[in-house]
């Protein structure tokens, strides 16, 4: 199935390098001599027909077109065949994936991902412990976890994650696949020698050339790509971990992504045109506003979207409506709600949201 799916069906998610063809091969001669290996001790045993041979129809072929010798030589032809079109193939097929660090490692390490695989709310990024880091994001492949680690390695190349990334499909340069296979191949530049820990210092920059700055903004963190990566790896951390760095350590970012954050830093939304208010949607609805009446129930947090862009004021009023009708007694912060700071989360800037979302706890 594997074969017709790659070199008959040729699915333009499946890149075929050489090396598939040569690990099919492989496999396909270990899995052939197993057989001939399985019929020679069939035919040695001499077992009936009847007994548990039959369970083995292909072993019990070989057993049958099995030379009649001696059962000395049947024996010598046991344990030498045995060891050398069987045996000794296999372990140097074994010793050829873990040193060539082929892709057939994750018939190993692809369970071990998902063993190992994230258990926090999905979307939930990880936070930087601003007072006591020296690093702020991930400039360099050692900056990685060992999870994120593992996930470059475990990455089968199905393609899943290719086929459901939006950016990918409306023509950017970002591919979530090729994203984890050119940090792999990193990984491997930086890392030559399989098992030690010796890193090379003379290197590609990680987030500029190895990964592209376009690459890294082209992102918008919708993690359809996780959701269909069939072992769980974890993109958009890697992204948000390096658009951390350029942010943050090198001040590198495109205009668009520095005026909203310089937008959320003044005025603590992201939508740089508007002159609408925090209120203005609920002008003629009725609603309270904490600072002027707070005997409610339930906090009502609108958002900047919501509150300020145009086309979605209509449906914080509709749902003003919806909790009226449903007789809540409810109220909004007004003129005193900041942005939750997610957005600058996602684009790198974790000071900005740690501060943001700060000045949220300390007002609630
Ligand atoms: S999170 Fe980023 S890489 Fe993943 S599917 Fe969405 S846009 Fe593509
Ligand atoms: S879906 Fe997962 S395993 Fe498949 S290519 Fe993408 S990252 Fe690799």
């Amino acid at each position: 199935m594997a074969v017709y799916r790659r070199y008959i069906k040729k699915a333009p998610r499946l890149d075929t390098v050489p090396e598939d063809t040569l690990v099919f091969v492989w496999v396909f001669l270990l899995v052939l001599t197993g057989f001939m290996v399985k019929g020679y001790r069939i035919a040695v045993s001499e077992v009936s027909p009847t007994d548990w041979a039959m369970w083995s129809p292909l072993g019990y072929l070989v057993a049958k077109i099995f030379p009649t010798f001696d059962t000395g030589i049947k024996n010598e032809i046991l344990v030498w065949h045995r060891a050398l079109i069987h045996t000794i193939p296999a372990f140097i097929f074994l010793g050829y994936i873990w040193l060539i660090r082929s892709r057939l490692q994750h018939v190993l390490l692809s369970p071990l991902n998902v063993f190992f695989r994230s258990l926090k709310p999905k979307g939930a990024l990880n936070p930087i412990n601003l007072e006591s880091t020296e690093i702020f994001g991930v400039s360099r492949i050692e900056h990685f976890t060992w999870k994120q680690l593992l996930d470059l390695d475990a990455c089968t190349r199905c393609g899943r994650c290719q086929d459901a990334c939006p950016a990918y499909f409306s023509g950017k340069a970002l591919n979530p696949k090729k994203v984890i296979q050119d940090l792999k191949a990193h990984l491997q530049d930086v890392y030559p020698i399989p098992f030690v820990r010796q890193a090379i210092e003379s290197r590609a920059d990680m987030v500029t050339e190895v990964i592209t700055e376009e690459v890294i903004w082209d992102c918008t963190t919708c993690r359809a790509c996780q959701q269909a990566c069939p072992i769980y790896i974890e993109h958009v951390d890697k992204i948000v971990d390096m658009r951390r760095s350029l942010v943050m350590e090198r001040s590198q970012l495109p205009e668009s992504a520095q005026q909203a954050l310089q937008c959320l830093t003044a005025r603590e939304h992201p939508w740089r045109g508007t002159t609408a208010t925090r209120t203005d949607w609920a002008a003629g609805l009725g609603v309270k506003v904490l600072s002027e009446d707070s005997n409610i129930d339930v906090l009502y947090w609108v958002g900047c979207t919501a509150a300020l862009e145009e086309r979605n004021m209509k449906v914080s009023a509709a749902t003003t409506k919806i909790l009226q009708a449903a007789g809540i007694n409810f109220g909004i912060l007004g003129s005193e709600e900041s942005c939750c700071g997610d957005p600058a989360r996602r684009m790198g800037d974790e000071y900005l949201f740690q501060t943001l979302c700060q000045k949220n706890i300390e007002l609630l």
